[in-house]
């Protein structure tokens, strides 16, 4: 569901990738390990195609992102790829319903639909009770959980989770790890986690470690 060949991206100076690959197949795991600013949430911006790469080759579901119109980019994204990023990433004036609501509601999908979606998903999640809250008056770990329920209502063959379970405690951690885990199992969804935890690392079938922006096979768990 994930091809990222030889990827190279450049800030400035800055090379943040410099040849970076790495597959997900369906239904796989594959935690993406490093140290702090070796690239893996630059790797994990260009494998979404929120950042373009400045040379290598990106698919997406067998669509080759580099090729493609920004309309169909972000459609591809909004349809099939469910994204948890590491920072901000609630739209702050939506309540916490309305933020899981809106991929489903961008698709047209009824309100009735797409609202009845929501609660099961904040459900699942840990957070029946937030539907009607703004981000702002959540927890950074309700906020999360709200984020993942909001990655997997569309049910999208390749999730892909920058620090999913970084700022949480231990057992939130465990709860929405689980949940990505097994929502991935049941829809046979690729899944790249990235992650500086050992134990989130442990649980992915592969590992992939970005050293300097480049990539290479690690320890398998
Ligand atoms: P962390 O573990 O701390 O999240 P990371 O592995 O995700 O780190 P990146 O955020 O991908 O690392 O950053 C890799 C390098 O690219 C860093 O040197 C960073 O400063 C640089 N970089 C990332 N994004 C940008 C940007 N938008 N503009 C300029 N430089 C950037
Ligand atoms: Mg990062």
């Amino acid at each position: 569901v994930l091809e990222v060949d030889d990827v190279h991206k450049t800030f400035g100076r800055d090379e943040a990738l410099r040849g970076a690959s790495l597959t997900v197949a369906a239904g796989e795991v594959v935690a993406l390990t490093g140290p702090s600013g070796s690239g893996k949430s630059t790797l994990l911006h260009c494998a979404v195609g929120l950042l373009a790469a400045d040379s290598g080759v990106v698919r997406v579901l067998d669509r080759d992102l580099g090729t493609m119109r920004d309309a169909d980019r972000s459609r591809l994204r909004r349809r099939e790829v469910g994204l948890v990023l590491q920072f901000g990433q609630l739209a702050p004036e939506l309540t916490a319903a309305q933020n899981v609501a809106l991929p489903l509601l961008l698709e047209r999908r009824s309100r009735r639909a797409a609202f009845a979606a929501a609660e099961q998903w904040l459900e699942r999640a840990g957070v029946p009770d937030v539907g009607d809250a703004l981000p702002g008056e959540l927890s950074g770990g309700q906020q999360q959980r709200v984020a993942v329920a909001r990655a997997l209502v569309t049910q999208p063959l390749l999730v892909c989770a920058d620090e999913p379970t970084g700022a949480l405690d231990a057992l939130t951690g465990e709860a929405l790890l689980g949940l990505l885990l097994e929502v991935g199992a049941e829809t046979g969804a690729g899944l790249l986690l990235v992650t500086h935890d050992n134990r989130v690392a442990a649980r992915a079938d592969r590992e992939v470690v970005l050293r300097d922006g480049r990539t290479s096979a690690g320890v398998v768990a």
